[in-house]
């Protein structure tokens, strides 16, 4: 494997002394790590850098048609003082997929693991304290061929940026209230929908901003074709908690497969509750609400882990869930997986990776 590099920083930056008001995505570390690919040689040049702004060519591809991808993940404190990952082998497995939709060549995945832990290392300082805070871990791919051709770029930039974040949810886990979308749709199958990729994003800004406007804070996505199927939330996968059953839309090309969503599905099963994914409709949800068989609805994700909906709203239609209040399924998940993520609880095996002691 390829040796990583470091270079430190001789201007470190003040750390944020309110932890708290931390918010997400606003700062960021003394550090980022960097590899280059060019085509006959491969990704190279693995390496930890003073955090500085990119100097891109005007006509780099990534500008003008979106060949990107990115993942998401969290570096957590531990209270005995240790800094830990959570499942981070399924982000770069994941990155891979994206890769290959987005004809991006393929990462060597240890090797991304070995520079995401030499990186977190050198920024250990940089993971906060205070409760439910940790280190937002952005790595990412652009095309940077200088290129105005529609084609597959031959060089692309792969980094890993990092950014203390405060707590998800600063006033307790209060309910959501999100609206299915009618108008816009987000992914077909066939299109990119299961890669992380910024177009993803770009398509449901529209229907974000709408959604403010209308005080609703998400909206659920429907699938393309029938307009009849649930996909996920914006940024979350969503599950159902219908008669007891727990339900989640099946992996189908469409949805982005996420790794809070199956840690959710493998912790609930090896507890013993049944959890099916499959397609669910959105008039089965109605319909289940009328016979008031609709006990819980949450979405899944890093940034939230949990997120209970107490408002879902189709049409004319508003479906008051859990009478405000989280269920008590979302908020076992909720309790389960962030107590293991901050190492308060050993959970499955290979579940937490433990980047260096704090
Ligand atoms: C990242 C993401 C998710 C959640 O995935 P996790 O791995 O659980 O964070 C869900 N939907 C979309 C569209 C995403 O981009």
């Amino acid at each position: 494997m390829e040796t990583i590099k470091v270079e430190l920083t001789a201007a470190p930056k003040q750390k944020p002394a309110d932890e708290a008001a931390l918010g997400f995505g606003s700062v960021y570390t003394d550090h980022m790590f960097v590899m280059n690919y060019d085509e006959g040689q491969g990704w190279h040049d693995p390496r930890v850098v003073p955090y500085a702004p990119l100097s891109l060519d005007p006509a780099a591809m990534c500008l003008h048609y979106g060949q990107t991808v990115f993942e998401g993940l969290k570096a957590y404190r531990s209270a005995d003082g240790r800094i830990l990952l959570f499942r981070p082998e399924e982000n770069f497995a994941r990155l891979n997929l994206s890769n290959e939709r987005l004809c991006i060549p393929p990462l060597d995945e240890k090797l991304c693991l070995e520079g995401l832990k030499k990186f977190v290392e050198v920024e250990k300082d940089w993971v906060p304290h205070a409760k439910d805070t940790s280190l937002y871990l952005r790595p990412f791919i652009i095309a940077t061929q200088p290129h105005l051709g529609v084609s597959a770029s031959t060089s692309y930039l792969f980094l890993i940026i990092a950014s203390p974040s405060g707590p998800y949810y600063a006033e307790g886990l209060n309910p959501v209230k999100i609206y299915v979308e009618t108008n816009y749709v987000r992914a077909v199958k066939g299109g990119m929908g299961m890669a992380k990729t910024g177009g993803n994003y770009a398509v449901s800004l529209k229907s974000q901003v709408e959604a403010h406007e209308q005080n609703y804070s998400q909206v659920l996505w429907l699938d393309g074709v029938e307009r009849r199927y649930i996909e996920e939330v914006g940024a979350m996968n969503i599950f159902f908690v219908i008669d007891g059953e727990v339900v989640t839309p099946m992996i189908n090309g469409s949805i982005l497969s996420g790794i809070t969503r199956k840690s959710v599905c493998e912790l609930l099963r090896s507890e013993g509750y049944t959890v099916t994914e499959r397609r669910v409709s959105i008039q089965e949800v109605s319909d289940a609400y009328d016979a008031g068989k609709l006990n819980e609805v949450f979405g899944t994700g890093t940034a939230a882990v949990i997120s209970p909906v107490g408002q879902l709203k189709w049409g004319d239609k508003i479906m008051e869930i859990g009478g405000g209040k989280i269920g008590p399924i979302s908020q076992h998940l909720y309790n389960e997986l962030t107590a293991i993520q901050w190492g308060e609880k050993t959970g499955p095996a290979g579940w937490v990776t433990e980047v260096c002691k704090g």
